[in-house]
């Protein structure tokens, strides 16, 4: 097809370690990418004037900035549009995990991983993140306080939007669709990546942990349910 050509996708990957950036860098042109590297944080900010990612993928140990506060400054300053990123890790620390997933990366990937599993994330990341097909709004209400606009990707608590990460909507469209039914966090896991599920099971778990803080009084709707899963529901 021609218009795959034009459709390309560009990732910048900043990875101070020369051959994990050129490991990731290769195996994701060979996936059909366009990629730009950066060895620092800095130069990845001021390219942002000139082009931007469709995705970031940011190690989180730079000599020139910690890729948190890079997360955070991405997700917060509004002079910088908005795009996926994917954390990468050589600390083992959940915390960072679960600080870089508040801070709005949408995923996350520890060293040392396989090329194949990285490729498969940004490509999942990229297909959670398409804006949706079609135009018209699609509201789901659970209770009186929760409202899901699945087209617009709105979240409303009590007519106040929140902001969640492609990764908490996508959890969360998938338990408001059926509200009630339970799903175990593998159900859960394969409706964020499809085929392409390579992930801990704990990350739904993070995910869960920062949907129900966002959603404020709307957070007890999610219900975790011993042993098998999460479901939405507005009954006890
Ligand atoms: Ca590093």
């Amino acid at each position: 097809m021609n218009n795959e050509i034009k459709d390309k996708k560009r990732v910048f990957i900043v990875e101070d370690e020369p051959d994990i950036l050129e490991l990731i860098a290769l195996n994701l042109k060979k996936a059909g990418y366009e990629v730009d590297k950066f060895s620092e944080a800095g130069p990845m900010l001021a390219m942002l004037k000139k082009k931007v990612p469709d995705l970031l993928i940011l190690d989180l140990m730079l000599p020139d900035h910690d890729g948190l506060d890079v997360c955070k400054t991405l997700k917060n300053d509004k002079k910088y549009p908005d795009f996926p990123i994917i954390m990468v890790t050589a600390r083992t620390e959940e915390l960072d995990v679960v600080l870089g997933l508040e801070l709005g990366a949408d995923d996350y990937i520890s060293k040392p991983f396989s090329p194949r599993e990285l490729v498969a994330r940004v490509k999942a990341v990229l297909r959670r993140n398409k804006p949706p097909a079609a135009r018209t709004s699609k509201k789901i209400a659970i209770g009186h306080i929760l409202t899901i606009d699945t087209a617009r990707y709105d979240v409303l608590v009590k007519d106040e939007k929140i902001q969640l990460t492609a990764t908490e909507f996508m959890i969360l469209k998938i338990l408001a669709e059926k509200p009630g039914w339970v799903f175990s966090r593998e159900k859960i896991l394969a409706g964020l990546w499809g085929d392409e599920k390579d992930v801990f099971d704990r990350t739904v778990d993070v995910h869960i942990k920062n949907l129900r803080e966002k959603l404020g009084p709307a957070g007890d709707l999610i219900k975790n349910v011993r042993g098998v899963g999460y479901k939405l529901s507005n009954d006890e």
